[in-house]
């Protein structure tokens, strides 16, 4: 599924971003399940973790004097402040593992999105997920029972928020059914590892094929 797995190509940092209540997670964890050529990138957050998350494998969990340290040792190849916590992509072996044709997937917001384009546009490529409709956001986000009216109002408003930035992603999915919307997804992965600038291979290969 990989384009030509035998030819030598650049990897890409796959950007998929979406307001909460998207379905972002599941899509991630469909397409980091099947496809073994993609890693997931792990980014570091001051917020607390939730039930259910690993450190390390859902993300860092790091003091705000631990993320000071990062910021201020330039670890970090994009930062941002996200609904009151910062988070951020450790730059980690990011850059050599492209190098040797490994993908990774960036679940990021608008802002982390914007800064890796400025860092690396060529090797971005970016996915914006969208809800089927307003009823149904509404629906995803009103969560338990004893929500307030006011906290679903307010994961409405960031919702809203998120939402405003389509715009500025190259690939939009509205995720109305959830095997759909993955294969959609992988679609545009399998399409763009076969650009032909990111197979590096080509040039050897089709010399030999014009000997
Ligand atoms: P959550 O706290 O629900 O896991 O994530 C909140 C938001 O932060 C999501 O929109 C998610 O995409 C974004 N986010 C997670 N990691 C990073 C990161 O490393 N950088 C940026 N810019 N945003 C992130």
């Amino acid at each position: 599924m990989a384009g030509s797995p035998s030819l030598k190509r650049r990897g890409l940092m796959f950007v998929l971003s979406s307001p909460s209540g998207a379905g972002k997670t599941t899509i991630s964890h469909m397409l980091l399940e099947a496809d073994p050529d993609i890693r997931l990138s792990v980014s570091a957050t001051t917020r607390p973790m939730r039930p259910g998350e690993t450190d390390g494998v859902d993300y860092h969990f790091l003091s705000d004097a631990e993320f000071d340290r990062m910021i201020e040792e330039d670890g970090f190849y994009e930062w941002a402040q996200v609904f009151g916590h910062r988070y951020g992509t450790p730059k980690g072996q990011i850059r050599a593992a492209l190098k040797e044709g490994k993908d990774f997937l960036f679940d990021i917001d608008w802002q982390g999105t914007q800064q890796l384009y400025q860092k690396d546009r060529q090797d971005v490529v970016s996915v914006f997920i969208l809800p089927p409709s307003l009823e149904e956001l509404h629906r995803r986000l009103s969560g338990r029972a004893t929500d307030s009216a006011e906290v679903i109002e307010s994961r409405m408003a960031r919702a809203r928020d998120e939402i405003s930035h389509w715009a500025e992603y190259e690939y939009v999915v509205i995720n109305d059914d959830k095997d759909t919307c993955f294969t959609k997804v992988r679609e545009i992965l399998d399409a763009e590892r076969m650009e032909r600038t990111r197979q590096t291979g080509l040039i050897d290969f089709v010399r030999d094929l014009t000997r």
